[in-house]
């Protein structure tokens, strides 16, 4: 069986922390999904006879591609690659680009899991990062993904952020937990050369909560006692990740790692799960 990433390295604006690739060149987009699918029709050789059985668009973000762009992207993989046994569809989104429109036609193409990166549920906390959103747009993104019918859905957050209480950490996760999705994935915020808020930190305008590496930080051991503690809202089948931003290349999170093996990802400089 065989899985496909595709990159989306398109993002409306930077997160202070992020260091990867992206562009809010959206001007470009309707060139780039026509070299992706040309690279499709180059590689389509490298899994002749296997089944696809996932697809991930990650990025980037790849929910700013309008709907048409995603359905001749999709439309034309189809054609590339015998998508008919496709197990799992993920699109990553951010919650600003979410509407019960949005993700209806999401559906429509066949996605059915969606990772989204939510961070934080303190608007202070968002801003601070010059995330897009707010905490309830995020809250609203998961219903109506819900609503939708997507039933699997996995969200991450950030803890260490500037400013952040252990406090307001454990409120984060009371809240993601609360949604009832089915993986939360958890990073410690990572200060990476070339950043805003590498620059911050430089310049004594921030102090980083976490210590560097992965180390048992109060935050995550935090999580771990809400994950398993038998006096807290605890799912069995909720799966979480502990790593660092650092650690994983990506926010993005190999939801089957053994089957991504092909990405298709033109001219752009970061991708998970390439052989
Ligand atoms: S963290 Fe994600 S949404 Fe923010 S700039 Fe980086 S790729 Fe874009």
């Amino acid at each position: 069986m065989a899985g496909i990433y595709i990159h989306i390295p398109y993002c409306k604006s930077k997160c202070i922390y992020c260091d990867f690739y992206s562009t809010p060149q959206v001007e470009t987009m309707e060139q780039y999904v026509h070299s992706l699918l040309c690279e499709a029709r180059l590689r389509h050789g490298e899994i002749e006879g296997e089944p696809v059985s996932t697809l991930y668009l990650g990025g980037g973000t790849p929910s700013v591609l309008p709907i048409s762009l995603l359905s001749t992207l999709i439309e034309g993989m189809k054609e590339v690659f015998d998508l008919s046994n496709l197990e799992e569809f993920t699109i990553e989104v951010n919650p600003d680009d979410v509407t019960a429109a949005s993700v209806k036609a999401l559906v429509a193409l066949g996605v059915n899991r969606v990772s989204m990166g939510v961070q934080s549920f303190n608007d202070g906390e968002l801003q601070a990062i010059n995330r897009r959103h707010s905490a309830q747009q995020a809250i609203d993104a998961v219903a109506a993904i819900k609503d939708a019918g997507i039933t699997n859905v996995s969200i991450d957050l950030i803890y260490g952020l500037p400013g952040q209480s252990l406090n307001s950490w454990q409120r984060n996760v009371e809240r993601a937990i609360g949604l009832d999705v089915q993986h939360i994935s958890a990073y410690c915020l990572s200060y990476e050369p070339g950043t805003p808020l590498w620059a911050m930190r430089q310049l004594g305008r921030v102090v980083p909560v976490c210590p560097p590496g992965l180390s048992l930080t109060p935050q995550l051991q935090l999580l771990e006692f809400h994950a398993l503690s038998g006096t807290r809202r605890c799912r069995p089948q909720l799966r979480r990740q502990h790593s660092s931003l650092q650690s994983l290349e990506h926010k993005g999170i190999c939801h089957r790692p053994g089957q991504w093996r092909h990405c298709l990802c033109r001219g752009t400089s970061r991708v998970v799960g390439a052989l």
